[in-house]
């Protein structure tokens, strides 16, 4: 039952964290907005306001370290890393250089100069039509807003909630999240936002329902007397419910709590279906530079997917070759014996990063993205970053792969500059790993189609589903216009899926899934049912597939894919894995 269909006084937005919120609201207007007064300083004071200004960074970089182990803490110590691109934007050479030269040009006070290279920057921001600029633009105004304390002494305070409250605003940058009080929050409702956002990826971890893309004008008129109710799991806001709403969704809310904590207990419990076939669960990592040594002991059978192009992002700074190695290396000898599959950086799409690429396209989704990018614009950075991953092989379970493939020279290319590498490696005397098991990411229906002849020349398939739904249905991921297209149970998708399972079988080689698909654990059922044998996802994740795979034989998983291929819509899909779930894991249909 859709608990708001009734409900006039609703929004829909985008549900990019799972969970009900229920409370009164409480709006958050943006930091650093409001310009601070200028103040004219005489050449003998510059050196003192250089001072001033040199002593803020340093009391930001403190924090921010400080803020990142609290958060490692809070997040079991994944998802931290999002300062990490803070820590590196206030030690940022252009960034300290524009404020340093508007003090000394303009004659004034450091808050002033500080204000003004905000204004400055956001400015060249702004002409970028890119969400992954735009994000970046978020943490450029969040640590100006804390250098801006620290200069004018304002100190750290935990932005004060004197009740559980929703959270409203139009954006929330990292830093806010992370210094709620989040035991009095209920969620986030905001106006900025997508599912990759940061505020997204913490309000996950931090198990706290968030819904974005409510138009502004909407949120205008909220005061703090509105009461909202938040459905992480659909997108809807409702505003001020009636007294029959409200206690349906508190109900919702509570069997959603229950269900989550009963499911946590099975930690300990394989991923294994009723008649014995056993489903490998890796976690997704949206960085390298985590820390995962708590993975170990967790149940998951490794990390299937860590995403590497967020070290790119800094236009002055790309990490070098030893750089890259200590980052990996660690990351592999954290991980212990575990499966580690890095992916090579995939650029390019909506993750632009400035000073990677001077081509200008029109549609960059079908542009120079992923391997195209890597081997046609970069390949030198491709070769930096394979080569540091060569060498810090041999310190754990290394598997490499590569993003948008859509054809088996781009594998083979790929292949050769390993050899390449290696060969270069070995008469400079350097240890790496010699048989370097080398994926390929099936995204593009191109792959898809090809698999059979791709799986002879790669050691294994991951399915990106996010991306290969984007590209079979001719879908933007991103606009909000066509996402009522956007079925992962398509049948369309469901072929491209089993004809990747089908080449991978030909070619002898396993195949995984490390696209949001894999996190449903409805449709987990689906692809096991088709032959996937391995499902990676966020972590928060886990819990459930590993119930819905106990709950089900691979007998039911194959039926209800071979039924599910013959059906002509994704709703007539939907409803047969419907059924079987709520045959077989009635608590999961009841949520
Ligand atoms: C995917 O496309 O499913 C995927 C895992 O890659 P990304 O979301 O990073 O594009
Ligand atoms: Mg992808």
């Amino acid at each position: 039952m859709d608990l708001a269909e009734n409900f006039t006084n609703s929004f829909q937005g985008i549900a990019v964290s799972p969970g009900i919120g229920i409370g009164r609201v409480m709006k958050l207007a943006g930091p650093g907005n409001v310009a601070p007064e200028r103040v004219e300083i005489p050449d003998s004071g510059i050196d003192a306001e250089f001072e001033r200004l040199h002593a803020a960074i340093a009391a930001t970089a403190e924090q921010l370290v400080s803020l990142q182990n609290e958060l490692r803490r809070k997040l079991n110590n994944l998802d931290a890393d999002i300062f990490e691109a803070h820590l590196m934007l206030v030690k940022d050479r252009t960034f300290v250089g524009e404020i340093e030269k508007r003090i000394k040009s303009g004659k004034c006070n450091c808050e002033y100069a500080l204000y003004e290279a905000i204004e400055h920057f956001q400015k060249v921001f702004a002409t970028i039509k890119d969400e992954y600029l735009r994000e970046r633009s978020l943490d450029l105004r969040d640590v100006g807003a804390r250098l801006m304390e620290n200069l004018t002494d304002v100190g750290e305070a935990m932005l004060g909630l004197d009740d559980s409250r929703v959270i409203v605003a139009t954006t929330l940058t990292p830093t806010e999240t992370a210094r709620l009080d989040t035991s009095r929050v209920l969620g986030f409702v905001l106006e900025n936002g997508s599912v990759t956002s940061h505020t997204a990826i913490l309000a996950r971890s931090l198990n706290l329902p968030a819904v974005v893309g409510i138009p502004g004008s909407d949120l205008a008129d909220l005061c703090g007397a509105d009461k909202l109710i938040i459905d992480g799991f659909s997108g809807r806001v409702i505003v001020n419910p009636d007294s029959r709403t409200e206690e349906a969704y508190r109900l919702k809310a509570r069997a959603a709590d229950e269900f989550h904590a009963r499911m946590k207990a099975d930690r300990e419990l394989p991923p294994e279906t009723v008649d014995g076939f056993m489903i490998p669960l890796a976690v997704n990592l949206d960085s390298a530079c985590c820390d995962c040594s708590s993975l170990k002991n967790s149940g998951v059978a490794g990390i299937g997917l860590v995403r590497t192009e967020f070290m790119f992002l800094n236009p002055h700074h790309h990490p070098t070759e030893d750089e890259q190695f200590e980052i990996y290396k660690k990351l592999l000898i954290d991980a212990g014996d575990l499966p580690v599959v890095i992916r090579t950086m995939d650029i390019g799409g909506d993750k632009i990063a400035a000073g990677i690429t001077t081509v200008n396209e029109e549609n960059p989704f079908l542009g120079l993205r992923g391997i195209r990018l890597a081997l046609r614009e970069r390949r030198d950075l491709f070769r930096v970053q394979l080569r540091a991953l060569l060498r810090a092989g041999v310190y754990g379970n290394l598997h490499v792969m590569i993003p948008m493939v859509s054809s088996i020279s781009e594998v083979l290319e790929t292949r050769a500059i390993i050899d390449d590498l290696c060969a270069d490696l070995a008469a400079e005397g350097f240890e790496y790993l010699r048989k370097l098991p080398l994926g390929v990411m099936i995204e593009t229906p191109g792959a898809a189609v090809i698999a059979s002849s791709l799986s002879r020349v790669c050691d294994f398939f991951s399915i990106g589903t996010n991306d290969l739904v984007q590209y079979t249905r001719a879908i933007d991921r991103g606009n909000e216009h066509v996402s009522y297209l956007y079925h992962p149970a398509h049948p369309s998708i469901l072929k491209m899926i089993k004809s990747a399972v089908d080449g991978a079988k030909e070619g002898g080689i396993p195949v995984a899934v490390c696209g949001q698909m894999a996190a449903d654990p409805a449709l987990a059922v689906l692809l096991i049912g088709l032959g996937v044998h391995e499902l990676s996802m966020v972590e928060s994740a886990v819990p459930l597939v590993r119930r819905a795979i106990r709950s089900v034989s691979m007998y039911d998983a194959v039926q209800v894919a071979e039924q599910a291929l013959k059906c002509a819509t994704a709703a007539e899909v939907e409803k047969i894995i419907a059924d079987v779930m709520k045959e077989k894991f009635p608590e999961l249909a009841e949520i």
